[in-house]
């Protein structure tokens, strides 16, 4: 080896470090919330961490038939879209990269996850998928790995029994798994289990069950852990108390659906449950809790997407709207 070829192996790790500093970001849409840059996605990303790679709710956001001002504005200018929720974990020490969610917007979510990646396999782009439910914005994104679009090899899904058990027993989810696109793992709720380096436990919670039943996820890293709820009917109703489950946590991702019961018109939240953002607001009050919650799948008729007096009077009191591209070291 050349005197040349030889310094160039010397320095690429330190090369690799200081490009994957640099495309943290995804490309993905910027956030059209007015909470200020998240602090820590502008210091170096550590090896183990988690990205934000989408806010909105199942709908997404311009959302169909809307004609309000935010809607209307995100379909001129894609700058102003918002992917459906999920998060990716990243793991730089072991290159391995899981998504939280199969989204409609997997696509573009997965590119995203993969930035700044030595190698990805073009038919295996995701080392593992986790489903929180069967509602249409966390597993349909699955349907891009069948046939008509990647014709996957053998993505790893991990769902609770139920979960599997809808996917094995309906179309198209039941070819994606004869064809070998996706192999399915049954994650038991309530029990942690090895995710690479990551320790991940799924936290059944209540929610509207017609198709499956509902987790979300805590996810130890090697030195911090964050909790990701992206839907739960209301905190009274589950067995867990969310402020211990804060406490426990470095970084809470939670329901942010709606902020008001007056937002959607002609709907009764009943139907819909979710709890309103004060609601979550006044659970989790405590001073030692500060900083901790960014909000996630916002409906899109929720202002705080939109009004800058609201989202700041939300950080006054400690809280924030997550924005797509944050990271947060694990
Ligand atoms: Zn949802
Ligand atoms: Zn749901």
């Amino acid at each position: 080896m050349t005197s040349r070829a030889k310094r160039f192996w010397r320095v690429l790790p330190v090369l690799g470090v200081f490009i994957a500093s640099f495309q943290a970001r995804p490309a993905g849409p910027a956030s059209v919330s007015l909470a200020d840059p998240s602090p820590v996605s502008s210091q170096p990303v550590p090896a183990a961490h988690a990205i934000v790679l989408g806010i909105a709710q199942d709908g997404g956001i311009p959302h169909i038939g809307c004609r309000q001002p935010l809607c209307v504005s995100a379909r001129r200018d894609p700058s102003r879209r918002q992917r459906v929720a999920s998060m990716g974990l990243v793991d730089d020490a072991s290159g391995e990269r899981f998504l939280i969610d199969a989204t409609p917007d997997l696509p573009a979510q997965l590119e995203s996850l993969n930035q700044g990646r030595a190698r990805i396999d073009g038919r295996r782009p995701v080392d593992g998928i986790l489903l929180t439910h069967a509602h249409i914005g966390h597993y349909t994104g699955l349907m891009y790995l069948g046939r008509e679009a990647l014709g996957a090899d053998h993505v790893a899904v991990l769902a609770t029994p139920r979960m599997a058990a809808f996917l094995r027993g309906n179309q198209p989810w039941a070819q994606l798994l004869a064809l070998g696109q996706i192999d399915l793992r049954e994650v038991e709720p309530g029990r942690e289990f090895q995710l690479g380096r990551f320790r991940v436990t799924p936290l059944p919670v209540p929610h509207r069950d017609e198709r499956s039943d509902t987790v979300g996820f805590r996810v130890r890293g090697p030195s911090r852990t964050l909790l990701y709820i992206p839907d739960v009917d209301k905190w009274e109703r589950w067995d867990r108390n969310v402020a211990d489950e804060v406490a426990a946590a470095d970084t809470a991702l939670l329901d942010g659906t709606f902020e008001n019961e007056a937002e959607i018109p002609g709907r009764t939240l009943a139907d819909i449950p979710h709890p309103l953002v004060g609601e979550t607001l006044s659970l989790l009050a405590a001073p030692a809790l500060r900083g901790r919650v960014r909000f996630i799948h916002l409906n899109h008729t929720n202002r705080l997407l939109w009004d800058g007096n609201a989202a700041r009077s939300l950080q006054v009191r400690g809280f924030r709207v997550a924005r797509d591209g944050d990271v947060f070291p694990l």
